[in-house]
């Protein structure tokens, strides 16, 4: 079934919107979009960088006025990309992409793969998708606190392999949340995988987080790790945060 007429889907105007960015340039990497934040996500990670939207209710229903600035930059901006929360959490996601692709824009996505099924779904209507994977299968539920998450995580990425459109993956780490070995052992279950772009994302720490996280060292994780993940990717970047 076409994921603009999928009965699960709902009018765009019933999104759930926690906020937007009118620009950015770090969102979708080489592309200049606009970023929509949905709200609610189906997992607690004790990282979330936007605890805010966890909750579905938290949302507003402020598509119609999203569409009337977009109209205005039409010509501005390459893209749109949906965030969160789990923008899949949100049944209105799939007529929120074909009116963005109708208004001339490209859509991006962000997600940490909890609805494999409404990935596949919504896939035909992405130009780009940010898969956030968090660790190894075995470690997922301990970050997310969210059992079956791991599953789900990777299920997502073998719909994005198999579909063959635009993606990276990319890992939130910390030396709390990953050793050196758990770091490699992931990176490696990626390159094996297929996955071609790659980037760890520094946590930072802030007292927006649900947790307290201390500082990261200058030099984590150590430089040669780096080389050695960056040679299993055809692109691999270390990003601040
Ligand atoms: S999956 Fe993302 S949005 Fe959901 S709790 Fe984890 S970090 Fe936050």
């Amino acid at each position: 079934m076409n994921a603009a007429t999928s009965t699960n889907s709902a009018p765009a105007e019933r999104a759930r919107i926690g906020g937007w960015q009118p620009f950015s340039s770090c969102d979708w990497p080489g592309r200049l979009a606009a970023v929509v934040f949905f709200a609610g996500c189906p997992w607690r990670c004790g990282y979330c960088h936007n605890p805010g939207l966890l909750q579905r209710r938290h949302g507003q229903h402020r598509w119609p006025q999203l569409r009337e600035l977009l109209l205005r930059r039409r010509g501005l901006l390459d893209g749109v990309v949906f965030s969160g929360g789990e923008p899949l959490s949100d049944p209105a996601l799939p007529a929120l992409l074909a009116e963005v692709r109708a208004l001339g824009f490209a859509t991006g996505l962000h997600t940490a793969g909890a609805h494999p099924h409404r990935l596949q779904q919504v896939l035909p209507l992405l130009d780009w998708v940010g898969l956030d994977i968090k660790t190894v299968p075995g470690r997922y539920a301990a970050l997310t606190a969210s059992g079956g998450s791991g599953a789900r995580a990777f299920a997502s990425l073998d719909l994005l392999l198999a579909h063959g459109g635009d993606f990276e993956c990319r890992s939130t780490i910390h030396p709390a949340l990953h050793d050196e070995h758990s770091l490699r052992q992931l990176a490696t279950t990626l390159a094996q995988q297929g996955v071609r772009r790659y980037a760890w994302q520094l946590l930072r720490p802030g007292p927006q987080l649900p947790q307290p996280f201390a500082p990261i060292a200058t030099g984590w994780p150590h430089a040669e790790l780096q080389q050695q993940v960056a040679a299993m990717f055809a692109q691999f970047e270390l990003r601040s945060g």
